[in-house]
C-alpha cells in the first residue's frame, strides 16, 4: 500500500466530511492540505484542522472568484484575518488569478493582480509556500510569485503552456495534478512534462470530473491523480506516491514521515524523521515491524 497526500481539497465545502476522511485514509491518504477560499472557508478551514489535526493541515487564502463580491474594506479584513491566523496555517492558498472572462467582467485583471500581490507579501514576510489558482494567467501569476521573492509555490491543476511551465519549473515551483489527467490534453501535457521531484498530487474535491459520466470528487480519488500520472509517466504507482508524497512533505513541510510503507504522524513539526526524539523511535520500531 502507498502513501499519498491530496495537496488541494476544499474540505469546507465536502457534504460527508467525515466518510470522505474515512475513505481516503483506506485508500493510502496520509495527509491532506486543506485550502481556504474566504474569510468563512477559512474559519471552517481551520476549524477541521484542529478536528482532524495531523491528517488535515490548512492553507488560509482568497480565491480570485470572490473578489468581485468584496469591497475594499473586505479585502483588508480578509488580509488581516490570513495574517492573524498564519501561524496555525501550513500555507497560503486558494489564491491566485483568473483570467477567464466570466471572472475578469467581475474583478479586473489589474484589481486581480494588486490583490494577489498583497497575498504574496504575506506569504515572503512569513515564509509560507503558495497554492495557486492560475487559469489562463499563467505568465503574470509566475511573474508575481518571483517579483514577490516567494521561495515555495505551486501551481496547482496546471493547464498553461510548455514555454511556462519550464520556467516554473526552472525557478524551482511546484505543479499538481487532479484526476482530470485522466483525459484532460492539456492537464495530461503538463504531467507528462513536469519531472517527478516537481509533481504533487491533488483532488480539488468536490470539483466533478469526468467527461461522460461525471462524479463529484472527494480526497480519495487522488488515487486517480497518482493512477493517470503513472499512465502518462510509464512509471509505476508505488514509485510515483512516494516521490510526490516526500515532495509534498518538503514543499509544505508537513510534520509527518513516510516509513517504508508504515506512517508515522510526528507532532512536532520541527522533528525530522530520522532524528533521535521519541516519536521517530516509534518510527523506526514501526519501520522494523
Ligand atoms: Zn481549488
Amino acid at each position: 500500500m502507498y502513501s499519498l497526500v491530496d495537496t488541494h481539497a476544499h474540505l469546507d465545502e465536502l457534504e460527508n466530511l467525515q466518510q470522505a476522511l474515512d475513505d481516503a485514509r483506506r485508500n493510502g491518504v496520509i495527509a491532506i492540505v486543506a485550502v481556504g477560499s474566504d474569510y468563512h472557508s477559512n474559519i471552517k478551514t481551520l476549524e477541521i484542522s484542529h478536528e482532524y489535526s495531523s491528517f488535515v493541515f490548512p492553507a488560509l487564502g482568497l480565491h480570485p472568484w470572490q473578489l468581485g463580491e468584496l469591497s475594499p474594506s473586505q479585502i483588508n479584513d480578509e488580509l488581516e484575518f490570513i495574517e492573524q491566523n498564519i501561524a496555525s496555517a501550513i500555507a497560503i492558498g486558494e489564491i491566485g488569478l483568473d483570467y477567464h472572462k466570466r471572472v475578469v467582467k467581475r474583478a479586473s485583471k489589474e484589481f486581480q493582480k494588486e490583490v494577489l500581490a498583497r497575498l504574496l507579501e504575506l506569504a515572503k514576510k512569513y515564509h509560507k509556500p503558495v497554492s495557486l489558482h492560475t487559469r489562463y494567467a499563467w505568465r503574470d501569476a509566475l511573474q508575481l510569485v518571483q517579483d514577490a521573492g516567494v521561495a515555495k509555490a505551486v501551481f496547482h491543476w496546471f493547464t498553461g503552456f510548455s514555454s511556462v511551465l519550464r520556467d516554473i519549473i526552472n525557478a524551482g515551483y511546484f505543479i499538481s495534478v487532479t484526476p482530470a489527467a485522466e483525459y484532460h490534453e492539456e492537464h495530461r501535457r503538463a504531467a507528462k512534462e513536469t519531472p517527478m521531484d516537481k509533481l504533487l498530487l491533488e483532488t480539488d474535491c468536490p470539483v466533478y470530473y469526468g467527461r461522460e459520466t461525471k462524479y463529484r470528487s472527494d480526497p480519495a480519488d487522488v488515487t486517480r491523480s497518482l493512477g493517470a500520472v503513472a499512465q502518462l509517466k510509464g512509471v509505476d504507482q508505488v514509485t510515483i506516491a512516494e516521490q510526490t508524497t516526500r515532495n509534498a512533505i518538503e514543499l509544505f513541510s508537513l510534520p509527518i514521515a513516510i516509513a517504508n510503507s508504515t506512517v508515522s504522524v510526528n507532532p512536532n513539526s520541527h522533528c525530522e524523521p530520522h532524528c533521535h526524539c521519541e516519536r521517530s523511535e516509534a518510527i523506526l520500531i514501526e519501520e522494523e515491524e
